[in-house]
């Protein structure tokens, strides 16, 4: 019989795209938000909503479950996270430690915790020509303010319960996830997204705003092929932190001149100074996720932010936010 998973965060970008492929794939799915999923409706067997900061929601979520996918946070783009450390770190730390102690007692066979590039030392990302960041160089710790050190701490947990408890754990850092189905405004936006947006509502000509000189780096992974190395890795017996991104670093700059010409648009840039950029540059040594899951992502980013950039311009077209393209045409 195939193993019953539970999605938390399911209500979100990454967990919304895993059920449907865990579903596909043929578990029973639970999925567990505090949200429903906000573009379609959800593939997995049953959904509850259920604040997972509170420890008898963790203990609801997590019965009669043998795998558990944690991937509820509190988190957004670089404006969110830069502004919100006491938020972020209190509701992170409470979500994690509530389901890891949910979940050992219930006796889940695997839990995998979704860490991120945010963990990364900062004194290694200060050079837009950043050296790909290797596994080892999460420590000594210096990790971004608020969510870095929570996602950290984090990982050490996920180590204490392996090692005390015999839990079988996996942590996942994600490097920048984009596609499809994920938040595009309202502040918790990434910058693949925010980009889209901007592009989508704006006319050849237009000046479009980008945060911070646009010369900071960062590498790009698709929802897909996200979705594909979570899979992987929960199957792996791989129990130290993994990285799972793409190692084709762009500059910002780079990446709306990559959408501008999907939607064969040309504009001005306005660079805003006083805007938070993050560190300078981050990229993904992929060597061991190459070497643990015999894989690595491969879409092209052009081809995933063509499909990201037309479905959230479908999205504002829907909202009566833009023009039809048709139109836009005729009345250039
Ligand atoms: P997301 O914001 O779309 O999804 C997170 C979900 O968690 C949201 O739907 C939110 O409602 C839910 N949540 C928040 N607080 C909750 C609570 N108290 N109880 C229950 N649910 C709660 O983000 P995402 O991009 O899908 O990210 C998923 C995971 O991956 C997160 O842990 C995030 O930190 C991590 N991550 C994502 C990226 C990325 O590029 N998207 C990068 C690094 C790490």
């Amino acid at each position: 019989m195939r193993a019953k998973v539970l999605v938390t965060g399911a209500g979100g970008f990454i967990g919304h795209h895993l059920v449907r492929r865990l579903k596909d794939d043929g578990y029973w799915v639970r999925g567990v938000d505090v949200k429903n999923p906000e573009y379609e409706p959800t593939a997995a067997d049953e959904f509850a909503i259920l604040d997972l900061r509170r420890w008898d929601s963790c203990l609801e979520a997590t019965r009669g479950i043998d795998q558990v996918y944690n991937l509820a946070a509190d988190m957004g783009g670089i404006g969110y996270i830069t502004s919100s450390h006491a938020d972020i770190s209190r509701n992170n730390i409470l979500i994690n430690t509530h389901m890891l102690e949910a979940s050992r007692l219930g006796g889940i066979k695997k839990f995998l915790f979704s860490s991120s590039a945010c963990v990364y030392a900062q004194s290694k990302q200060n050079t837009p020509d950043v050296v790909p960041l290797r596994e080892e160089d999460a420590y000594p710790a210096d990790p971004e303010p608020g969510y870095g050190w929570e996602k950290l701490f984090t990982e050490e947990l996920c180590k204490y319960f392996r090692r005390d408890y015999g839990m079988q754990t996996r942590v996942v850092r994600f490097h920048n996830v984009y596609g499809p189905l994920g938040t595009f405004e309202g502040g918790k936006e990434k910058s693949p997204a925010a980009l889209c947006r901007k592009v989508a509502l704006a006319d050849s000509g237009d000046e479009v705003e980008i945060w911070g000189d646009g010369e900071q780096t960062r590498s790009y992974m698709y929802i897909d092929d996200c979705v594909e190395g979570l899979t992987r890795l929960m199957a792996s017996s791989h129990y130290e932190p993994l990285n799972l991104g793409t190692d084709r670093m762009v500059t910002i700059n780079q990446l709306l001149e990559i959408i501008s010409n999907i939607a064969a648009k040309k504009f001005r840039v306005r660079h805003d100074l006083t805007k938070p950029q993050g560190v300078r540059g981050r990229n993904s040594d992929n060597t061991r996720l190459r070497q643990v899951l015999g894989w690595e992502p491969a879409t092209p980013l052009e081809d995933g932010l063509k499909v990201t950039y037309l479905w959230i311009q479908d999205e504002l077209r829907k909202a009566g936010r833009v023009r039809a393209p048709e139109k836009r045409d005729a009345a250039v």
